[in-house]
């Protein structure tokens, strides 16, 4: 026979999967894929219930519902001051991880080299790579996860494309400061650079930050590419509502490229979701409190416990370094230990690597109901005390 692709042949399943599924035979309180356990806001969920009766359910136009389109293109305006052409400069996808397929086939190919930074979410190396590229790794690493603007520079060569950045940064919790960002924009100015800008958790973003769009920095605006998710926004990760901001002559392409992975998106959720972007500002107020709110709930109990847990600016994650509790493990064994004898699962940031990754970084997701995150920390504290929790002895 002969052999199928290589870039995915043999790719274990991903850590997020593959975590649930431990967590679910071991009956473990799951902090590990990063999904809300209560969904979404109820009116938004009630627009979608209500498009299903009465439509559209048939094909919407390949670029989004035009309702949808004006929802995003309103929304840059709002929220970061960007003027966007709704009919030529918005596209809707299924998700975010859809965009970043699309962006990536559409804007790279083989020759090209596209910088990354780890840790990175999972999808960008074998993305980079399917779509003919060399990915080109560069590392921020905790306390400060400061980017090295100095490192950027010299890692560009007359191949380099594109630059992806994930801000807030999954599992980092990072959020790239202004200085950071203006000398990202900077360089992909002067080497003629794109920058693919996964802004996934654009409100989830905490202490009273607002998050600034690399698009929103001088000479951006024609060569960054825009990515938001429903998913993170509403609280829907199911749906799989994603959209890209871009100049047309990139959206052109990735459009193209869409157009023949998915084509469209289901058309009642879109609906759903232009109605959701325009809730008040009370609503990702509250979105970026509650989940604020959680953060030090989780990492305070954490903490308590001696864990050693890192700063988190932005998205639903604490990373933790979990070595002075479980001393001489890796971090995947740690969070199968975890899993299997205190009741509680997270993920082992390992996974947001290429290669040469630490091993001391466990990351949990936060985004759940305080109960929840009580008895994961009460869990914990109590397998640390060498007490066996009920649910796992029995
Ligand atoms: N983005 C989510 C996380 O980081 C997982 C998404 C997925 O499972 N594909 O946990």
């Amino acid at each position: 026979m002969k052999s199928t692709n290589s870039v995915f042949t043999g790719l274990p399943t991903t850590v997020f999967e593959a975590m649930s599924r431990l967590a679910m035979e071991h009956g473990a309180i799951n902090l590990g894929q990063g999904f809300p356990d209560v969904d979404g806001p109820e009116d938004v969920r009630a627009q979608a219930a209500s498009a299903l009766m009465t439509g559209p359910n048939q094909y919407p136009p390949m670029l989004g519902l035009p309702e949808l389109r004006q929802a995003v293109a309103d929304s840059n305006k709002r929220f970061y001051d960007l003027d966007i052409d709704w009919q030529r400069e918005v596209l809707v996808t299924s998700g975010a991880t859809e965009a970043l397929a699309d962006c990536l086939m559409a804007l790279v190919e083989p020759g090209d080299e596209v910088i990354l930074i780890e840790p990175l979410y999972d999808c960008y190396l074998p993305l980079v790579k399917r779509a003919g590229a060399t990915p080109v790794r560069l590392r921020v690493t905790p306390p400060e996860w400061k980017f090295d603007l100095d490192a950027f520079e010299a890692a560009i060569t007359p191949a380099t494309k594109a630059i992806l950045i994930n801000n807030p940064m999954n599992p980092a919790a990072k959020v790239f400061s202004e200085e950071e960002l203006a000398g990202i924009a900077k360089l992909c100015v002067a080497y003629d650079l794109y920058a693919i800008c996964d802004e996934v958790y654009e409100h989830i973003i905490f202490d009273g930050a607002k998050h600034r769009p690399l698009m929103a920095f001088d000479g951006m605006r024609e060569r960054a590419v825009r990515i938001g998710s429903a998913g993170k926004t509403f609280s829907l990760t199911g749906w799989k509502v994603g959209y890209i901001t871009a100049t047309p002559a990139l959206l052109d392409p990735i459009a193209k490229a869409h157009q023949f992975v998915t084509f469209t998106t289901a058309p009642n959720l879109q609906k759903a979701v232009a109605y959701g972007l325009t809730k008040g500002d009370a609503y990702y107020e509250e979105l970026a409190g509650e989940l604020q709110a959680k953060r030090d709930r989780l990492a305070d109990g954490l903490a308590r416990l001696g864990f050693a847990v890192l700063p988190c600016e932005g998205t639903y994650f604490v990373t933790c370094d979990a070595s002075g509790i479980l001393p001489g493990l890796d971090d995947v064994e740690m969070c199968r230990r975890l899993t299997v004898e205190a009741g509680v699962t997270a993920v082992p940031v390992s996974a947001f690597y290429g290669d040469d990754a630490p091993s001391c970084f466990i990351r949990f997701c936060f985004c759940k109901r305080d109960e929840v995150l009580d008895e994961a920390v009460a869990r914990l504290g109590r397998w640390i005390r060498g007490e066996v929790p009920d649910v796992v002895a029995g």
